[in-house]
C-alpha cells in the first residue's frame, strides 16, 4: 500500500516517472532483452542469427546437457540487468518486482507444457538474514500474471551452498549435491507435473539444474527454467 503513496520511480536508477512498476525512458531501452536465435535447452543466445535452426542445442548443451528441460532469461545479466536484480535483492519487496516479473512473463508467453510453479528456495538461514526469497517474489507475480499455481512448499534446500565463483564445473555440481530436497507433501503435488522453476539470475545453471533433478525424481514430468537475467556464457 505505502508502495503506491510515493511517487512512482525507475526500478533501476530511481529516476521519477509517470506509472508504478516502469522503468524510464533512459533505462528501458538500455535494457538487453534476448530474443530469437537462442539455444533451445538453456537460453544462451546465438551470436549471429546465421547459426542457429529451430530446436538447435548450444555446444555446452549438447555436450552436458543440463537438469532442466528448457530455459529462457528475459534479458542478459550485464551492467543494467545487475542493477535491477541488485534492486531485488536489497529493495525488499520493492518496485522492481512487477517490472522484471512482467518482462519474465513474456519471455515465456506461448509456451503452453507448464502447469506448476516453483521459486528456487533459499536456505533458511539465509532467508532470516534477507527476510524474504527474492525468487519466491518473482514467482508469485510471474504466477498472478500467467494464471499458475505458485508451489513454495515442495522444494526445500537442504544446505547453504557457498558461493560457485571460482569453481569449475564439476566441483559445482558436487557442491550442488545434497542441496535441495522434496518434502514428501511435495512428491503428491509434483507428480506427473510440467514445472515452471523460477530464479532471479542463471550464471552456471548449477543451482537450477540441481533443482530440475531433484524435481525430476520426485515425479515432475518436464522442468523448464524462467529467470530474469543470465549471463551471456554457456552453462555447465
Ligand atoms: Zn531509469
Ligand atoms: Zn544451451
Amino acid at each position: 500500500m505505502v508502495d503506491f503513496l510515493l511517487p512512482p520511480r525507475c526500478a533501476a536508477c530511481g529516476e521519477r516517472i509517470h506509472d508504478h512498476g516502469h522503468l524510464c525512458a533512459t533505462c528501458w531501452p538500455a535494457l538487453s532483452p534476448i530474443a530469437q536465435p537462442f539455444c533451445e535447452g538453456c537460453g544462451l543466445p546465438f551470436e549471429h542469427a546465421g547459426e542457429a535452426e529451430d530446436g538447435m542445442l548450444c555446444g555446452a548443451c549438447y555436450a552436458n546437457p543440463p537438469g532442466f528441460d528448457w530455459a529462457r532469461a528475459a534479458v542478459l545479466y550485464d551492467d543494467l540487468g545487475k542493477k535491477l536484480v541488485l534492486t531485488l535483492k536489497h529493495g525488499g519487496e520493492g518496485a522492481a518486482v512487477p517490472v522484471l516479473a512482467r518482462m519474465m512473463a513474456s519471455a515465456v508467453a506461448g509456451r503452453d507444457a507448464v502447469d506448476l510453479i516453483l521459486p528456487v528456495p533459499l536456505h533458511p538461514r539465509r532467508l532470516l538474514k534477507r527476510r524474504f526469497n527474492q525468487s519466491l517474489l518473482l514467482a508469485e507475480a510471474v504466477g498472478r500474471q500467467a494464471g499458475l499455481q505458485v508451489d513454495r512448499f515442495s522444494l526445500v534446500r537442504r544446505k547453504a551452498t557457498p558461493s560457485q565463483g571460482p569453481l569449475g564445473r564439476k566441483a559445482r555440481s558436487a557442491n550442488m549435491a545434497g542441496a535441495f530436497a522434496v518434502t514428501e507433501k511435495g512428491k503428491e503435488s509434483l507428480k506427473g507435473r510440467h514445472v515452471l522453476l523460477i530464479d532471479d539470475v542463471m550464471t552456471t545453471g548449477a543451482t537450477t539444474s540441481a533443482c530440475a533433478r531433484v524435481l525430476k525424481r520426485a515425479g515432475a514430468l518436464s522442468v523448464g527454467v524462467l529467470v530474469f537475467a543470465r549471463v551471456a556464457q554457456p552453462v555447465g
